[in-house]
């Protein structure tokens, strides 16, 4: 990390945990904030002129699958931290349904090495739940922590079976781990390939029924009101899954959840248009699921926003609707996609995104960042929010090319990532030496 001073100057900082909204210069040293004040005179400084630009804590992202080990032509520890760095986020999770799965401190190891030989953005890994997330047997929850993950999970599948995760939720609760639960019960799902209804009669594809989400919600909150320990609910996608919730919390249980980009922005429709390219579980649903998601994303009853980046292959993606496997990517979109969909047209504002893409995530995970208070890691994005492009899934430096959002023209493009004081992206690019990492003279 960074041990020179850089001065951002001139730009509007936002910074909801702080209370901060405004014009706010940020003097950085040895990788920390170091000062943040209305107008700050310093020599011997890098200065990065932010006038016009928005300054930002940097995202985090609760749900990224990075592929590595064992996936490597889909994405790797490298390129999906290029992706991340690309699209304003500073620290990443890595989940663990890679080959072999993350259930063993060995593979944790891995991750956090190549993480560190990246060297671009904070990657932390997730644990499996059970042993090769096959839902029979306990994972050692301990050992996994002591390696070094930050959550568990089965994502790609729920825990189905009852005793197994109350076991799983008390442990956790005893190691202060997160566990993060993909809801959806398979007896229900089955061969499922898009939500069930219109659109899946009309395509003549097997349905995914709400059901199947809301089933296993309901389950798991019944065993969080019988242990009282914390549960975290994946990619929510239906309107009854966001009442599930929001009663929950109602009712002072301590669950928290997250939606998705593509959730919030596209419905079953999409699979007409674009195939493939959105095909993901759990699928886009109805006007009216997607409505519910974004009040609950606006009241708070959805905590954050994660991407659920899932790279797949092109030959993997081109393949019939059924043999396609499920998942897009979104690093290098989300920002700039619900900025312009969801703050510039009114339905949130940018305090609220902020909120819900770094400072929340940061608190599910139990972790000290989403914020720019004097102390803290200089982890931020500044975003130029009258910048335009035109997404194109073929300039992404995620290996995973599968985006419903080609072609879609964005505003509030991230335009300089920094972690820990180093500059990890600047002007679109990522810096892949220490030489352009400490580059004075970047102009946004
Ligand atoms: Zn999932």
């Amino acid at each position: 990390m960074q041990s020179g001073k850089t001065l951002i100057t001139g730009g509007i900082l936002v910074d909801p945990a702080q209370g901060r909204h405004g014009r706010f210069d940020l003097l950085v040293a040895a990788g920390k904030i170091a000062c943040v004040s209305p107008r700050l005179e310093c020599s011997n400084v890098r200065v990065i002129d932010a006038a016009g630009k928005i300054v930002l804590p940097g995202f985090i992202d609760l749900h990224t699958h990075l592929r590595e080990p064992g996936f490597e032509y889909k994405e790797t520890i490298l390129t999906g931290s290029r992706a991340a760095a690309a699209g304003g986020f500073t620290g990443i999770t890595a989940l663990p349904n890679t080959r072999p799965v993350t259930d063993n401190a060995d593979t944790v190891s891995f991750v956090r090495e190549a993480a560190a030989r990246a060297g671009l953005v904070r990657v932390w890994p997730v644990g499996a739940i059970t042993l090769g997330s096959a839902g029979r047997e306990l994972t050692d929850m301990a050992g996994l922590k002591k390696a070094g993950v930050v959550a568990v999970s089965d994502d790609g599948r729920g825990v189905a079976d009852d005793r197994i995760l109350k076991k799983a939720l008390l442990l956790c609760r005893r190691l202060g781990l997160p566990l993060l639960q993909h809801c959806e019960d398979e007896s229900i799902s089955a061969d499922g390939q898009v939500h069930q209804g219109a659109v899946a009669e009309r395509l003549g594809l097997a349905g995914l029924p709400s059901a199947a989400e809301e089933a296993m919600l309901k389950r798991d909150l019944r065993l969080v009101a019988e242990t009282g320990a914390a549960l975290h609910v994946m990619h929510v996608s239906t309107a009854g899954a966001v009442e599930l919730i929001r009663s929950a919390k109602q009712r002072g249980l301590p669950v928290t959840a997250e939606v998705t980009p593509h959730h919030l922005l596209l419905t079953d429709d999409a699979v007409i248009a674009y195939g493939t390219m959105a095909k993901m579980k759990p699928p886009l649903r109805t006007a009216a699921d997607r409505e519910a998601l974004r009040k609950g994303l606006v009241d708070g009853t959805v905590d954050a926003v994660a991407t659920d980046h899932a790279p797949h292959s092109e030959e993997e993606k081109s393949a019939g609707f059924r043999e396609a496997p499920f998942g897009v990517v979104g690093l290098e979109t989300a920002f700039p996609l619900l900025f312009t969909n969801l703050v510039r047209s009114g339905i949130m504002t940018i305090d609220q995104l902020v909120t819900r893409m770094s400072p929340a995530p940061a608190r599910v995970l139990g972790l000290p960042y989403g914020t720019l208070a004097p102390g803290r890691e200089a982890d931020l994005v500044i975003i130029d929010p009258d910048a335009r492009k035109t997404i194109d899934r073929h300039r992404f430096y995620s290996r995973g090319k599968n985006s419903p959002f080609h072609g879609l023209e964005v505003y509030g493009l991230p335009v300089l990532t920094m972690v820990g004081g180093r500059v990890v992206m600047a002007g679109g690019r990522v810096t892949e030496t220490d030489e352009e990492a400490e580059y004075a003279g970047w102009r946004l």
